[in-house]
């Protein structure tokens, strides 16, 4: 069996940062971009982590903005003929497997994710075949090829609540590719998880005691955690969530701040949710920190007003996702699986209500 990946050691090629558009061209793209997809037939599908402009117009023109599982749910349903995806590549893939009739469009291709960058298909194919009695669940930030692998695919929406089933059925588990979700789900499901040891550069860098501090500068402040943050972080908070279930606990918790640990760019939705509450960043920089962003998925800002409508307009081997047949077939398993999943919980949950 090859090594397990090594996260700490992990180089990434970081993209450049898109250049800043003046006042007159941003008009100018967002006019294009309403125009192109009117003209191709198609709707924007984007994740809460893109920039707040594309967010506006993603909801201005009818599409969604959303986490993975909702935008995945929204392509597959949506009449377009072709989905331009402002987001990071696995979802374009995912928006691929689930709907192979449609065109799908990305501003770039290069939009990468560290935890599918850290989860390369031939080391993983070694990990699970050195663990054959265990049952495959990866996270929807995976390539294709490591989705086909699995027998689940799952969005931390549901992570806990899947692994708790398996758990039940006296299922053993293989988890991938993030360690500290990895770590979360075991904890929260006591369930005999192995897990990958990949990590999100965004969500590895907040500070334990820059947060500690901040909490005393704002002592009415709520915390909320995304589970892909390191332990010591997930247990400074209020409420560990989705980036969904995150601007649910905005909402429902009675405090007037909330510190949030997680990419900012889900204050956009979020102060939808909450107009009146303050929102700050956790704290990411610091001695040691790796992360160029700062709280900004890097790959994520490649989403630019200038790239969409290049993407819309040019289509073609720069822009256009293309999944293999026999991988996407073998994906589309385990994803309509986590579909299905979702959907019968979703069900439950308003039973209870
Ligand atoms: S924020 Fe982290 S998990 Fe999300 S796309 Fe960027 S690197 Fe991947």
């Amino acid at each position: 069996m090859s090594a397990l990946f090594d996260p700490e050691n992990a180089i990434y090629p970081f993209p450049a940062k898109p250049a800043r558009l003046s006042a007159d061209e941003k008009t100018f793209y967002i006019e294009k971009i309403k125009g192109l997809l009117k003209e191709r037939n198609a709707v924007m599908v984007a994740h809460y982590y893109t920039d707040p402009e594309i967010q506006a117009l993603a909801e201005e023109t009818g599409g969604c903005v959303a986490d993975s599982l909702e935008m995945a749910r929204f392509g597959s349903t949506h009449p377009a003929s072709t989905l331009l995806v402002a987001g990071v590549r696995f979802m374009g893939e995912t928006a691929k497997i689930l709907s192979p009739e449609k065109t799908v469009l990305m501003p770039t291709l290069q939009a990468e994710c560290s935890l599918d960058l850290g989860c390369p298909i031939d080391e993983f194919n070694a990990f699970c075949d050195a663990h054959p009695d265990r049952t495959v669940v990866v996270y929807a930030n995976t390539s294709a090829a490591v989705k086909a692998r699995a027998d689940w695919v799952v969005t931390s929406s549901i992570a806990v609540e899947l692994i708790d089933h398996l758990d039940s059925l006296g299922e053993k588990i293989i988890w991938a590719p993030d360690r500290h979700l990895g770590r979360y789900v075991t904890q929260k499901t006591g369930a005999d998880v192995l897990c990958w040891q990949g990590a999100c550069i965004v969500h590895d860098e907040f500070k334990t005691q820059a947060l500690l501090r901040m909490k005393t500068l704002y002592p009415d402040a709520a915390v909320l955690v995304h589970p892909e943050s390191p332990q010591a972080i997930v247990e400074l908070a209020d409420a560990v969530g989705s980036t969904s279930q995150l601007i649910q606990a905005a909402r429902q918790l009675p405090h007037p701040q909330m510190i949030v640990a997680t990419d900012r760019g889900i204050f956009y939705k979020m102060q939808q949710a909450v107009p009146d509450k303050i929102l700050l960043e956790a704290p990411t920089a610091g001695e040691g920190a790796t992360c160029r962003s700062c709280a900004h998925c890097p790959w994520m800002a490649m989403n630019g007003l200038k790239a969409i409508a290049e993407g819309l307009e040019q289509g073609g081997a720069q822009h256009e996702i293309a999944v293999d047949p026999a991988l996407r077939e073998a994906a589309l398993l385990p994803l309509n699986r986590m579909l299905s999943f979702a959907a019968e919980l979703k069900l439950k949950v308003k039973g209870n209500a």
